[in-house]
C-alpha cells in the first residue's frame, strides 16, 4: 500500500496503520521491517535531532545478520564505524584479560558512531516509505478504536491515527508508562561518562578497556572521529555518596586505578559530562492489545553485557511482526514476543550473575553485594 505524502505545507497524512515513538535502533528497525516486508503505512516520531555525545556501544559481529535482514549491506556499514578487534578487563584480579573478535570466527566488532548509525537506519526508513517525523514533540496519545497521538512539529500542531503503536522510546518507555504496564527493575545503576577530544595511542586503539574498583566499573572506549569515552558505572547511591558527578572527585576516582589511571593522565579536558541511567528491567509485555514495546523501553541491560543494540534491532523486527499481524486481524504473536523477551531476560539475569561473581575482592561492599543479590532485591518501577 502506498504511503501518503506529506502535503504542501510539509504536514504528514494523520492515517497510518503503525504510529512508532522513537526512533533508536528498535524504532528504525520496527520501520524497516513493516516497509520493507509489511508494506503497512508508517509514521515514526522522535522528539529530538540525535545527541553527538553518545555512550559508545561496542557491538559484537552477531549484529550483522539482523542488519542484513533490514537490507543493509555490511561492506558499506564497516567502513562508518571504528573496528573493535578485542576486549581487555581488569575483572576478578587486576591483571588485564584479553578477549579477542577473531576468535568468534566472525570477525571483528565496532565501536558504534551511534549519530551516523541512527541516522543511516532512520535514512533507510525513510527510503522505504516510512514517514519519519524529526524532531517533533508527542503532546498526548489517546487509545480508542484507534490511536490518537497529537504532536507539535516547527510550530505546527499534527494530528495521527493508527491502528497499532510500538514503543520504542527508550528508557523513557512513553506508552509502557502510559499504560500502566507491569514492569521488573532489578537494580540503581548508573553511568558518569566522559567524552574527550582525542584518540588513543595506536597499541590502544581498537579495544575497549573495563577495571573494576570497590565501588563499581571503569570503562574506556575509543569512538570514531579521534574521540575517547571513559565512563564510571555504579549504583545511585554510590555516585552521591562519592560526589561522582563533580568531574574533580570522578577524576581522582580515576587516577586511583591500575590501568584505566594511565589512559586518563594522557587525555585532555573532557568536552562533555554526562550521566546515564543503566539499570536493568524489563516490562510484561501484553499479550493481546494494540500495542507494544521494544529496544530499551521493552528491557533493558547492564552495558557490560554488551546486549543493547542488538536486543534494540531484533525486538525492533520482532515487535513490527506481532503490530503486522494485530493489523491483518491475526492473534497471537503478540503472546510469544512477550513469552521470549521475558525468557531472554531471565537468560540475561542468570549470566549477569555469574559475571558479577567473579569480582570476589570485595565481598562486603555494597555494589558487588548488590550485584550478586540483583534478583532478590528486585523493585517494581515507580508509576
Ligand atoms: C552508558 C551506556 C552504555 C551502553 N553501552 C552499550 C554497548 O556497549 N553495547 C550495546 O549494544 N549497547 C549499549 N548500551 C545500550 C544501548 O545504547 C541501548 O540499548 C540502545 O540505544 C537502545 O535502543 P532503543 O532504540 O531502544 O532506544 P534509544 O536509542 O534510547 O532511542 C529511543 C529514542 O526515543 C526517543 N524518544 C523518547 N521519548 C520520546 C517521545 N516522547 N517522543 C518521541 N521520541 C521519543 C529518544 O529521543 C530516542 O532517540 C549502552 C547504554 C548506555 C546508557
Amino acid at each position: 500500500m502506498a504511503v501518503p505524502a506529506a502535503d504542501a505545507g510539509g504536514v504528514a497524512a494523520a492515517d497510518y496503520d503503525v504510529v512508532i515513538i522513537g526512533g533508536g535502533p528498535a524504532g528504525a528497525a520496527a520501520a524497516i521491517t513493516l516497509r520493507r516486508y509489511g508494506g503497512l503505512r508508517v509514521a515514526l516520531v522522535e522528539r529530538r535531532p540525535f545527541d553527538p555525545y553518545r555512550p559508545g556501544e561496542t557491538v559484537s559481529p552477531a549484529l550483522f545478520p539482523l542488519l542484513e535482514y533490514l537490507g543493509i549491506a555490511r561492506e558499506g556499514f564497516e567502513r562508518q564505524h571504528l573496528r573493535s578487534y578485542a576486549h581487555a578487563a581488569a575483572w576478578g584480579s587486576a591483571d588485564l584479560v584479553v578477549r579477542d573478535f577473531l576468535f568468534t570466527g566472525q570477525g571483528s566488532g565496532l565501536h558504534l558512531d551511534r549519530m551516523a548509525f541512527d541516522a543511516m537506519l532512520l535514512d533507510e526508513a525513510a527510503r522505504l516509505g516510512a514517514v519519519v517525523l524529526q524532531p517533533a514533540e508527542l503532546l498526548r496519545i489517546t487509545p480508542g478504536p484507534r490511536w490518537r497521538l497529537a504532536l507539535r512539529q516547527r510550530g505546527c500542531a499534527l494530528s495521527l491515527s493508527a491502528a497499532y503503536v510500538i514503543d520504542c522510546s527508550g528508557r523513557s518507555s512513553v506508552l509502557v508508562r502510559q499504560q500502566g504496564c507491569p514492569v521488573l527493575q532489578t537494580d540503581r545503576m548508573v553511568g558518569v561518562y566522559a567524552y574527550y577530544p582525542a584518540g588513543m595511542a595506536r597499541e590502544r586503539l581498537q579495544q575497549t578497556l573495563v577495571e573494576t574498583t570497590e565501588q563499581g566499573w571503569f570503562y574506556l572506549a575509543p569512538l570514531p572521529q579521534q574521540r575517547t569515552a571513559v565512563a564510571f558505572m555504579t549504583d545511585a547511591e554510590t555516585l552521591r555518596g562519592l560526589d561522582l558527578l563533580d568531574p574533580a572527585c570522578w577524576r581522582r576516582h580515576g587516577l586511583a586505578t591500575e590501568h584505566i589511571a594511565g589512559l586518563l593522565r594522557d587525555l585532555p579536558e573532557p568536552q562533555a559530562f554526562r550521566q546515564y541511567p543503566i539499570h536493568s528491567r524489563v516490562a510484561r509485555l501484553p499479550a493481546q492489545a494494540a500495542w507494544t514495546a521494544a529496544g530499551d523501553a521493552a528491557a533493558c541491560f547492564d552495558p557490560i553485557s554488551s546486549l543493547g543494540i542488538g536486543h534494540a534491532l531484533s525486538s525492533g523486527i520482532h515487535a513490527a511482526r506481532v503490530a503486522h499481524a494485530h493489523v491483518g486481524q491475526l492473534e497471537g504473536l503478540g503472546e510469544s514476543y512477550r513469552e521470549s523477551l521475558l525468557a531472554h531476560f531471565k537468560t540475561y539475569v542468570q549470566t549477569r550473575r555469574g559475571f558479577y561473581s567473579s569480582e570476589r575482592r570485595w565481598p562486603q561492599a555494597g555494589f558487588w553485594r548488590r550485584r550478586v543479590n540483583a534478583v532478590d532485591e528486585a523493585v517494581k518501577e515507580p508509576g
